[in-house]
């Protein structure tokens, strides 16, 4: 399922309403911090929707890969976003808070040119995140 797809399906009322994947992408929608899977699990069911823990984890997976959402991984806890850019672009972790921003511009175009003098690689894609601590948290 490309992302196209994916978004043309909660254009559906019906779906939007009964489908797993939908129920947890609007859950996600609802909050601005990041969720794990257990949260969601919670969330979902106070709304009197059960939703099984694997398939929460495989719509996340999904998710990831379509590039809608943001996986964070801190120490031993992953948790998830909705992402806003549908473009390319990176993200920048709260190592505090858990807080994630988007960045909304990527410059490493003579990284990639390094990368393949170096290694004779051609570089098609790339991944890059950021660590650091937002305003709130700043020690
Ligand atoms: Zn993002
Ligand atoms: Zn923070
Ligand atoms: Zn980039």
């Amino acid at each position: 399922m490309n992302k196209e797809l994916f978004k043309n399906m909660f254009r559906d009322k019906r779906l939007r309403r009964s489908h797993p994947r939908a129920l947890i992408y609007q859950e996600l929608s609802n909050t601005q911090s990041p969720l794990g899977p257990q949260e969601l699990y919670q969330g979902l069911l106070k709304k009197h929707k059960r939703i099984g823990l694997t398939s929460i984890y495989r719509s996340l997976d999904l998710f990831e890969s379509l590039g809608l959402a943001f996986k964070i991984i801190n120490g031993s806890t992953v948790k998830y976003k909705l992402c806003e850019l549908e473009d390319h672009h990176h993200h920048i972790v709260c190592k505090a808070c858990g807080n994630v921003a988007e960045l909304n511009f990527c410059d490493i175009s003579d990284w990639s040119k390094k990368v393949t003098e170096s290694t004779g690689y051609q570089v098609t894609e790339h991944q890059l995140n950021f660590y650091g601590f937002c305003k709130n948290c700043k020690p």
